[in-house]
């Protein structure tokens, strides 16, 4: 007995509109798409009830006669590609022929549409995948898309969907993913009759930031120089050392204009900022990627969001060595900016006169003016920090008090107090800058040591019973083609078997309970770095790890010459503001931010 029938059309449609037709965000998205690729320069989006009631997007592009606008809601059906040759370089966002007839077919949907020179446009309507009218319709040129009740014949898909404020915050996502790829194009986007935002073209990508996301938000990025590797570019803005998500919600990536997710890109990002990024956080990015088509592959996923590179080490690269750079370059400025003159930029101001507060302070409460921290008995010292930081001690520096009215050169710091034994106050210019005393001395150490690393290599030590561990194939040929590296890093490993490795040496500063996990932890972190990278950054890797066990701890309290060193040592920094593991080291509150936290200005 046969038991195969072909299904029917319709029911073929509902199959294929699962993939791709997700939520009313993909709906959204396949339509700005649709726009987009009809060269559209203005776009207007409209929802209502988060989308699930009603959708409305409408173009100004070039859109479609009488017979297209039939036929581009039978399945694979496309204006973008003909032939199979054409799926290997696809310079479009659509390609597959499959988001009209897969919207079609599970919502109520009204297809207007008019060609820039034609003297009257189309009008198709459909119901769950059934035309129910043609005639002659659509007003201005461009094309004007309906959806109706979204999965109203697909009760199971309905009840898939979250609430309609969830619902209505992915179409904003997807609207906001669309609008900073394209800045070009002008977007309107009205939620629940009311214009949410209005983005008018631009050529510049900053504006469209800009206008998108605040001006606060857009001086936190720094511009990418255009960065060009072989068969790649990249530009766009990135944020601050520093500046990071615990989401990827803004991390994006842009390839050929195409929002993309591709963990190769990912794992390149973290590696340009390398330190500059928190431990489990996520950049904030708004990269571009400009690439032959054919080098890339976005067939992979009905929603193409998934790419596949075919030469990803050289993505990585490039999208890596474009990041760092950009890092690099805003510490230059960062260093003009901060760095006075070496010894006179920090100075530390005891007030002689006490403060005079021109309100009167009840006396019931328990205020306490210590304007005199310095003449505080002082704690022991704090502990030198093993060697590594070898300070010599510095002679106490003068006492002349600062004349506190006086005003602070571009470039130099006041030292005003610290603030519960962890956050140091300075003054400079700008307004307040706090300094995070353990971060900052955190970063201190780690590039002192790495400095030592490079010139000396690390000082290592044989174990007295060497130990064996097993690994898995995979892992043993990493550690074999990287035995040489890890040597240099102070861990020597022998092969003895083939997949044990005998443990004999390990740096002295690393007092690991357990070294065979030490290696395992060590293996899985720089897999994914490039081999080009690798080297460095396995010393620095383990530095990291170890630095913040020798900083000096939050409550360890420094005499005022100590801070001063610190805060020369941190400036003196390669990537002062932010600690090994990212963490900002140095928060600049400006003049203008406190006046607007008291409410002097709005
Ligand atoms: P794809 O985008 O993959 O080609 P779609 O189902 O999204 O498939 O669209 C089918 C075709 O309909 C497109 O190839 C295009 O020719 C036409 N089309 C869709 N939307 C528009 C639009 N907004 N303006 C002009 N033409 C459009
Ligand atoms: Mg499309």
């Amino acid at each position: 007995m046969s038991r195969i029938a072909l299904l029917a059309e319709e029911v073929a449609s509902q199959v294929a509109a699962g993939e791709v037709v997700e939520r009313p965000a993909s709906v959204i998205k396949e339509l700005v798409e649709n726009s987009i690729d009809a060269e559209a320069t203005r776009i207007e989006v409209l929802v209502r009830r988060g989308g699930i009631s009603y959708m409305r997007v409408v173009d100004n592009g070039v859109g479609m006669d009488r017979d297209d606008a039939l036929l581009c809601l039978e399945r694979h059906a496309t204006s973008k590609i003909r032939t199979g040759h054409d799926l290997a370089a696809i310079a479009t966002l659509g390609f597959r022929g499959e988001a009209l007839p897969s919207i079609a077919s599970v919502s109520r949907f009204r297809l207007a549409t008019r060609e820039r020179e034609a003297l009257a446009g189309s009008e198709v309507i459909v119901s769950g995948g059934k035309i129910e009218s043609v005639r002659d319709g659509g007003d201005a040129p461009g094309t004007q898309i309906e959806v109706r009740s979204l999965f109203y014949n697909l009760p199971a898909r309905r009840k898939f969907l979250r609430t309609e404020n969830t619902e209505a915050s992915h179409v904003e996502h997807q609207l906001h993913l669309q609008a900073i790829g394209h800045p070009r194009v002008g977007f309107v986007f009205i939620k629940d009759d009311r214009v949410v935002y209005q983005l008018p073209p631009t050529n510049s990508l900053r504006e469209r930031i800009r206008d998108l996301c605040g001006g606060a938000f857009a001086t936190e990025l720094l511009e990418v120089p255009e960065f060009v590797g072989e068969g790649i570019e990249v530009r766009g803005f990135i944020g601050k050392a520093g500046m990071s998500r615990s989401s990827r919600q803004q991390q994006l990536v842009f390839l050929n204009g195409r929002a993309v997710e591709n963990n190769t890109l990912s794992f390149a990002l973290r590696e340009g900022y390398h330190t500059a990024l928190m431990k489990g956080q996520h950049p904030v990015t708004f990269l571009f990627i400009q690439m032959d088509p054919a080098a890339v592959d976005v067939n992979v996923h009905p929603a193409k969001r998934e790419v596949r590179f075919r030469d990803a080490a050289n993505v990585r690269e490039a999208v890596a060595e474009a990041v760092r750079r950009t890092i690099e370059t805003d510490r230059a400025q960062w260093t003009q900016t901060f760095r006075a003159s070496p010894g006179a930029a920090i100075e530390p101001l005891i007030p002689t006169q006490p403060f005079q507060a021109s309100l009167p302070i009840p006396q019931s409460a328990q205020v306490s003016l210590r304007h005199d921290w310095a003449s505080q008995p002082l704690p022991p010292p704090v502990r030198a920090v093993e060697a590594l930081a070898a300070t010599p001690a510095l002679p106490p520096a003068p006492m002349a008090p600062a004349a506190p009215q006086e005003a602070i050169a571009a470039g130099e710091f006041r030292i005003l107090g610290v603030l519960g034994k962890l956050y140091l106050l300075m003054e400079n210019a700008s307004g307040l800058v706090l300094v995070d005393q353990h971060a900052a001395h955190e970063r201190i150490l780690f590039e002192e040591m790495r400095r030592r690393m490079e010139e000396q290599g690390v000082p290592s030590q044989r174990l007295l019973i060497p130990l064996t561990m097993q690994v898995t194939p995979r892992d043993a040929d990493w550690l074999l083609r990287h035995l040489e590296v890890l040597e240099r890093a102070g861990i020597a490993l022998e092969p003895f078997g083939s997949c044990t490795f005998k443990i004999d040496t390990l740096p002295t500063f690393l007092r690991a309970s357990d070294p065979s996990q030490l290696v395992r932890d060590i293996i899985d972190d720089l897999r994914d770095t490039s081999t080009q990278t690798s080297k460095l950054r396995l010393g620095e890797e383990m530095i990291a790890k170890t630095v913040c066990r020798h900083a000096v701890k939050a409550n360890d309290y420094l005499r005022e010459p100590e801070l001063v060193r610190l805060v020369q040592d941190l400036l003196a920094c390669e990537l002062p503001y932010c600690c090994p593991h990212g963490r900002p080291t140095m928060i600049q509150m400006s003049y203008g931010e406190l006046e607007k936290k008291f409410g002097r200005k709005v």
